[in-house]
């Protein structure tokens, strides 16, 4: 019988590189991970960590830890852009618990981070991978720093750039979804015309969305803005610089919550939105893809991480329980249709949250008052 694998090199200390050394550790099997920075810094600002992805993280002993540091939406509500009107809410809380099997967490990247890197014990910093080959039945890691390192096996969790994922599959890398976002962290006592500010809320208008959640002790509010231009995106960076005035024209004839919202932000970007094609495979021998490496999705659904953390626990069971190549085919059959669908319903999410008053609005908005048909699927999976 082929053997385990017993060594597995992880390459990006992100959310999901992390995720998957606890779990290994957890199973016995050793698991180095390399992240190219010199420290761990936070990408974005927050995260929205739903009962899919809490669920597995209190599987990990971490409950406590990430209860301490995150806010507990009360509600998830959505609302009218203009009159703020609610269209439909959700009770979240101890509800949304008992009914998902986890909470709902608003946190802090920077805590989720620590508490992930704390757990983990050693990370090995400043190590940016720049080539891979076979080496026998083993994988050579070559760092910039001119150092290898062999493994069983090599995860790419290295995000969205990934630069594991050209060994293991040629697809294009991303496509613009044709929207792009603005985002803050606004302290609530700038947000006065704000209703239930410790909701989860999204205001839905004629092409656009705003989605906001609390963080923390509840005193600040994260919050994503989308609107559906520009049609194109030609630079390579995918932020481009606006002024002040750019973000306070964008959402003119909005409830006064978001545009108090977006004025307050100081980060003065617009984002481009890209979701990336599906790559035709998740592995070549013992090579294997993990995150938004593998599947990096539009924000709609909140659920980047989420699935991250999901691919991370079971290919880390998949590891302990077959030999590698059975453990990697495994992992990729029993994650690719999932992430599939959630990508696939993050990009339908921007055209349904975009629609303008009208009769296909009025149906939405009847549908958003069936949570387990819109979201229960992606909340309730047990990996
Ligand atoms: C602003 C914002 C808000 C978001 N909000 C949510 C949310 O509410 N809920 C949710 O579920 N998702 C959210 N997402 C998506 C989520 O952040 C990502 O899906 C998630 O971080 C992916 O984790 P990852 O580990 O695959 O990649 P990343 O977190 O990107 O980590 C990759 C790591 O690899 C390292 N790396 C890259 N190349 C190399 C190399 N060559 N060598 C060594 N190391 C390397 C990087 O430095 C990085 O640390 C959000 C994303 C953004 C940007």
């Amino acid at each position: 019988m082929a053997e385990k694998a017993a060594s597995v090199a992880i390459v990006g200390g992100g959310i999901g590189g992390l995720t998957l050394a606890l779990a290994l550790r957890e199973r016995g099997i050793g698991a180095e991970v390399y992240e190219r920075s010199a420290e761990l810094r936070e990408i974005g600002a927050a995260v929205a960590l739903s009962a899919n992805g809490s669920r597995v993280l209190a599987g990990l002993g971490l409950r406590d830890d990430l209860a301490a540091c995150s806010a507990v939406p009360t509600e998830l509500v959505y609302r009218h852009w203009r009159s703020g009107q609610r269209v439909a809410a959700h009770p979240v809380g101890a509800a949304y618990e008992e009914r998902f099997g986890g909470p709902y967490f608003g946190v802090h990247r920077a805590d989720l981070q620590r508490i992930l890197a704390d757990a983990c014990g050693k990370v090995h910093l400043g190590r940016r991978v720049t080539g891979l080959a076979a080496d026998g039945g083993k994988y050579r890691l070559e760092f910039a720093d001119g150092t290898t390192e062999t493994a069983d096996v090599v995860v790419g969790a290295d995000g969205v750039h990934s630069t594991v994922r050209a060994w293991v599959d040629d697809a294009p890398l991303a496509r613009y979804s044709g929207a792009s976002g603005f985002r803050g962290l606004v302290p609530v006592e700038q947000l006065p015309s704000l209703p239930d500010p410790g909701a989860i809320q999204f205001w839905m208008g004629p092409g656009g969305h705003v989605l906001h959640y609390a963080i923390g002790d509840g005193s600040v509010v994260n919050f994503l803005a989308v609107l559906d231009e520009p049609d194109t995106w030609e630079s390579e960076s995918w932020t481009e610089d606006i002024s002040r005035d750019q973000i306070d024209a964008a959402f003119e004839g909005w409830h006064p919550a978001v545009r108090e919202m977006v004025a307050a932000t100081t980060l003065l970007q617009r984002w481009a939105l890209f979701g990336q094609y599906p790559l035709n495979r998740w592995h070549r021998g013992g090579v294997v893809l993990l995150g938004d490496a593998a599947h990096a999705m539009l924000p709609h659904h909140g659920q980047g991480a989420n699935q991250t953390i999901e691919d991370a626990v079971t290919l880390a069971e998949c590891l302990a329980r077959d030999s590698r190549e059975t453990a990697l085919k495994r992992y990729e059959k029993l994650r690719r249709p999932r992430t599939r669908a959630v990508q696939r319903s993050s990009w339908v999410a921007n055209d349904l949250l975009h629609l303008p008053d009208g009769l296909a609005a009025d149906a939405r908005d009847l549908a958003l008052g069936q949570i387990d048909e819109t979201l229960g699927w992606i909340h309730s999976h047990v990996c």
